[in-house]
């Protein structure tokens, strides 16, 4: 179990000493408040708390075979770098680039229950996984195109029997409008849209959107929106559509026409 510590114990096997523990009795102050009155030296000391920089995460599941639940997370994408086991315990570390998920499993089993999500998993192309998944039988559920996932999102059991999505960002460039017939109206509207933008020369304008994380789309620009209340915003396509399912009052803007002026001014 080295490389994976407090992962192993079962309670059973003892729990080796450490150094707090140790020391716990030749302070008489509570753990507690040690905590907080260090919690303030470091405040006097350093002016403000710092944000700890997280390095990286590893999710970890316990899972009731490990060897199936390798052969599933395989399908995924994963690759095992490293793995151990002991008498009533065992762990594979999975990577995919930076990626990585920690199956553990202990003999006898845990009772865990099922989990509505387990992990939610991005893809560049989620039709590329789902075909693979198909070919070894695994039942995909496809859940249509939120705008988390507007280039697709399915729903698959992992062997454990826990709920997890694979879901596609934003749609490919080779990839149809979603089949609901308002959402392929939509998006056909959009392309025309961009389409029209683009014979005029393109725009220069960034898209104007911001992602989860609250930076800025490094998209270009494809179309401009409007909303009744004379808000602008030059956006690109998955941006926009996600604006059109989510904002009512949004519109595709056309500086094509002679406008409303022309309209309102006509004899
Ligand atoms: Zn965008």
């Amino acid at each position: 179990m080295s490389g994976v510590p407090g992962l192993g114990h079962t309670g059973a096997e003892p729990v080796p000493a450490s150094p707090v523990r140790e020391k716990r009795h030749d302070l008489c102050v509570p753990l507690t408040t040690r905590t907080r009155l260090l919690a303030a030296v470091m405040m006097a000391a350093y002016g403000l708390l710092m944000t700890p920089a997280v390095q990286s995460m590893v999710a970890a599941t316990y899972v009731r075979d490990i060897d199936t639940s390798r052969a599933f997370y395989e399908l995924l994408g994963f690759r095992e770098q490293s793995a151990g086991s002991a008498a009533t315990s065992a762990w594979s570390s999975l990577h995919h680039g930076e990626l990585s998920v920690l199956l553990t499993s202990t003999a006898p089993p845990l009772d865990i229950p099922r989990l509505p999500l387990l992990f939610y998993f991005f893809y560049e192309d989620v039709d590329a996984v789902v075909g693979v998944l198909g070919a070894a039988g695994v039942q995909v559920t496809h859940t249509g195109h939120p705008p988390h996932a507007l280039g697709g999102e399915v729903k698959v059991l992992d062997p454990d029997g826990n709920t997890m999505l694979l879901g596609q960002r934003e749609p490919s460039a080779s990839q149809p409008p979603a089949t609901h017939e308002e959402v392929t109206v939509r998006f056909s509207l959009l392309r025309e849209a961009a389409a029209l933008v683009s014979t005029r020369g393109g725009t220069e304008h960034q898209c104007q959107a911001r992602d989860r994380q609250g930076g800025l789309c490094s998209n270009g620009a494809d179309v401009k929106l409007a909303d009744s209340m004379g808000d602008k915003a030059w956006v690109c396509l998955a941006h926009a559509d996600e604006i059109l399912v989510t904002v009512p009052e949004a519109f595709i803007a056309s500086e094509d026409g002679p406008g409303l002026a022309a309209y309102l001014s006509r004899p």
